[in-house]
C-alpha cells in the first residue's frame, strides 16, 4: 500500500524501512508537518502515516479524503489531533498505536523526577565548569514520599511499580480505575482533590480529552502540597502553563519536569538553537532553575521505535487486506472520546 510520511526523522526513515521488509508497503517520507498546507502531498496516497504534532484537523481531512486518503494511520498512542467525528462522517479509517514500550514514557517520567529531586542537570553542568560546591543542590529523598498518579492505564501503573521500589507511597486517580493498581503495595485510589492535596509528586498519565484539558489550572495547583513536584510526559495541554509558572513563581510547585508543552508543534522535534524562539511562555518557563524540560522524548527508546514501526504496518496491512482494525480509533460522540483538535 502506498503509504505518505509525515513529520518523517532519519530515525523514522531507519525504523519503517527496517520493518518494512516484511510488509512490503510502499512508503514515502515526508518531512513536512502535516496540516492543511501540506496535505496536498498526499495526493494519491491512500494511507497517510502521522505522529503526535501533525494536525489532523477538520479542514486537513477534507483534503486527505478529496485526494483519496482512506486511512489515517498514527505512529503514536494519543489521537488528540484528530478530529474523529470528522475523519468518520468522510469515510476514512484511524489507527494507532495503542501500547509500544510503555516502559519508555514511565522510565522517563521517573528520569526527570530524579533530575529534579537531586538537582542532576545542575550538579552536571557545574562539574564540568569546575566548580565542586554543593551549594544549592540540597535534594529530598523519594523514599517515603507520597507520589500520586493521575491515569493508572499502561504507563501510569509502570511509573507507580518503578516508584514503588523508591518506596513511595502511592495515590491514584483515574476516571476508569483497575484493580492492578491497588495490588501495588502501598497503593490505593483517591479522589482527585485528595491526590492533589497529599501528594509530594504529582505525574499526570492520562490522555488530553475536553475533560482532561488544564486538568492543571489554578484551582488544582492550589489544592496542592507547597513546593510539590509536578511531572507531565502525557500531554502539554493536561497542564495551564500560565498557571503553572504563577505556581513557580509562588513557590506552590517546587518542581516542574515535562516531556510535553501545550505549545509544543511550533518548537519540538526540530533544531531551533540559531533561531529567536517567539513563545516568551516558553522561555520564561525555561528560565527558572526548577524546571526540566525535554522536548517529547518519552517514546523515544529502540523498543518503543521497533514495536511503533511493526504495529503501525501490521494496522496499514490490516486495513488493505480488509482484516479487523484491533486498534482502530472509533469516534464514538461520548464526553470521554471526544477529542481536542
Ligand atoms: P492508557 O490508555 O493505557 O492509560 C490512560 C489512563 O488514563 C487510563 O487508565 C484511563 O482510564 C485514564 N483516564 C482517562 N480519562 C481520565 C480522566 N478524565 N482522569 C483521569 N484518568 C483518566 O494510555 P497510556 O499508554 O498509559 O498513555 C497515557 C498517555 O501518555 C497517552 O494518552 C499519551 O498522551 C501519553 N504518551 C506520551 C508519550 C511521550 O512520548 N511523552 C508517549 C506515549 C504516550
Amino acid at each position: 500500500m502506498k503509504v505518505a510520511f509525515f513529520s518523517s526523522k532519519s530515525y523514522d526513515r531507519q525504523s519503517f524501512e527496517a520493518a518494512n521488509a516484511d510488509y512490503h508497503h510502499d512508503l514515502t517520507f515526508f518531512d513536512a508537518q502535516l496540516n492543511s498546507n501540506t496535505a496536498a502531498l498526499a495526493a494519491g496516497f491512500p494511507a497517510v502515516c502521522k505522529f503526535v504534532n501533525d494536525i489532523a484537523d477538520a479542514a486537513t481531512l477534507e483534503i486527505l479524503a478529496s485526494n483519496g486518503t482512506r486511512l489515517l494511520a498514527l505512529r503514536s498512542a494519543g489521537f488528540d489531533q484528530v478530529d474523529l467525528k470528522r475523519a468518520a462522517e468522510l469515510g476514512i479509517k484511524v489507527v494507532r498505536v495503542p501500547a509500544y514500550s510503555p516502559y519508555s514514557v514511565a522510565e522517563l517520567a521517573v528520569g526527570l523526577v530524579l533530575m529534579l529531586n537531586r538537582k542532576l542537570y545542575r550538579a552536571y553542568n557545574r562539574v564540568r565548569d569546575d566548580n565542586f560546591s554543593l551549594e544549592g543542590l540540597l535534594g529530598f529523598d523519594l523514599n517515603g514520599r507520597t507520589v500520586g498518579v493521575v491515569g493508572t492505564g499502561k504507563i501510569g501503573m509502570i511509573f507507580a511499580q518503578i516508584m514503588q521500589g523508591f518506596g513511595c507511597s502511592l495515590l491514584g486517580y483515574d476516571a476508569y480505575p483497575n484493580s492492578q493498581f491497588e495490588a501495588i503495595p502501598n497503593a490505593r485510589y483517591v479522589s482527585l482533590p485528595e491526590l492533589l492535596a497529599s501528594s509530594d509528586i504529582i505525574s499526570l498519565h492520562c490522555p488530553l480529552m475536553s475533560e482532561t484539558h488544564y486538568l492543571i489550572n489554578p484551582n488544582t495547583i492550589e489544592q496542592m502540597k507547597p513546593g510539590v513536584m509536578v511531572i507531565n510526559t502525557s500531554r502539554g495541554g493536561l497542564i495551564d502553563t500560565a498557571a503553572a509558572i504563577e505556581g513557580i513563581k509562588s513557590g506552590k510547585i517546587g518542581h516542574l519536569g515535562i516531556d510535553v508543552y501545550e505549545e509544543e508543534e511550533a518548537l519540538f522535534f526540530q533544531d531551533l538553537s540559531n533561531t529567536i524562539i517567539q513563545d516568551d511562555t516558553f522561555q520564561l518557563l525555561q528560565s527558572f532553575p526548577n524546571v526540566v524540560i525535554t522536548a517529547h522524548q518519552g517514546f523515544f527508546t529502540q523498543e518503543a521505535l521497533c514495536s511503533i514501526a511493526t504495529t503501525t504496518l501490521t494496522n496499514i496491512t490490516d486495513f488493505e487486506q480488509g482484516q479487523p482494525l484491533k486498534n482502530e480509533v472509533v469516534y464514538q460522540p461520548s464526553p470521554s472520546t471526544k477529542a481536542l483538535v
